[in-house]
């Protein structure tokens, strides 16, 4: 086994991906559409304290679907498991983000990584009015990250205008008593947090602190209460990447969220975050630099959670390197 360090092999990947320009801008946002396709990121922290980062690791974008992986752990801290689970189930669907599919027998959404969920997760986060709940989000994230973050706000309003789909989501979920009546407060409020600005190196602290049992490794503040952490991991292995999940635990198997801003944030329970921003995606929404990068650790690091042939370079002697 070789032993590498940490900055010189993420450059030997930022060089590798680097002119892979396979992909396109997410559109259906117009503001996302914005985004310069070169832009790429890659940053690792670890559990002990130890970042990482290459490339425009400190480019701000918008954190999109990621957030929703973040916002379930709050709902749970909020209102606990049972009664999160009788307003959101944790099956994948293998349908698109945007599906309008609920459970046939239940009406719950199938799980909160897919937009149904999601906007389920986002009416369970308490407080008094919009601010109040928007406080609680962008509080809850500062701790994930250790700084404050601002809302992109020509990114909100544009999904906001463009949201019909969503606003059809929600109705539909309203219709069958799964969420509350403040509709246009809960959507609002699930825009805002899409549009949470956030960079490669904030979602790989935010991903270091759930594979640290919810505290954040540089801070040492908490984030999550522990009894939740493996439930937030658990549906962004199973759930986590859109309609690819299930290929993804396959062919990376670690747990990860992606989001259609262009980041994707992976967790290594134990050990170590995962962020990288590149905005071109795939068909189903998922950046296509970010999924190489995972891949390209999972396997050299013997990642992947059902690994078990010794792999390429020495994860401790990575997270001791430089
Ligand atoms: N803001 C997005 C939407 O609801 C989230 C999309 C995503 O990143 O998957 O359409």
């Amino acid at each position: 086994m070789q032993a590498k360090c940490g900055t010189a092999y993420l450059n030997e990947l930022y060089e590798k991906y680097q002119s892979l320009d396979d992909g396109v801008l997410a559109k259906y946002i117009p503001e996302l559409a914005l985004a310069n396709p070169d832009s790429f990121g890659i940053c690792v922290a670890t559990t002990n304290g130890q970042v990482f980062q290459v490339g425009e690791s400190q480019k701000l974008f918008t954190i999109q679907s990621i957030a929703k992986a973040f916002v379930y752990g709050i709902a749970l801290e909020d209102h606990g498991r049972e009664y999160v689970n009788s307003k959101v189930g944790v099956e994948p669907t293998g349908e698109g983000f945007h599906s309008i599919v609920l459970d046939e027998k239940t009406n719950r959404p199938y799980n909160p990584m897919v937009n149904t969920g999601a906007i389920a997760t986002t009416d369970l986060i308490k407080g008094n009015g919009a601010t109040e709940r928007l406080k609680r989000i962008l509080q809850v994230f500062r701790l994930y990250t250790g700084r404050d973050l601002d809302i992109n706000v020509p990114v909100f309003l544009s999904e906001r205008a463009t949201s019909n789909r969503n606003r059809a989501i929600a109705y539909l979920m309203l219709n069958f008593g799964m969420i509350n009546e403040r509709i246009e407060e809960t959507l609002d409020l699930y825009f805002q947090q899409s549009s949470i600005m956030v960079d490669a190196r904030d979602l790989a602290v935010m991903t270091a602190t759930l594979a640290n049992g919810g505290i954040n490794p540089i801070t040492g503040e908490r984030a999550l209460d522990e009894r939740y952490v493996k439930d937030v991991i658990s549906v962004m292995l199973t759930c986590g990447m859109y309609n690819y999940s299930g290929e993804w635990v396959y062919r990376v198997g670690i747990p990860a969220k992606s989001g259609v801003g262009g980041g994707i944030a992976a967790t290594v329970p134990g050990k170590l975050g995962i962020g990288t921003f590149s905005p071109l995606l795939d068909t189903r929404g998922n950046s296509i630099r970010g999924m190489k990068v995972c891949e390209d650790i999972a396997r050299d690091f013997g990642l992947h959670i059902f690994n078990v042939v010794p792999p390429k370079y020495n994860l401790q002697e990575w997270m001791d390197g430089e």
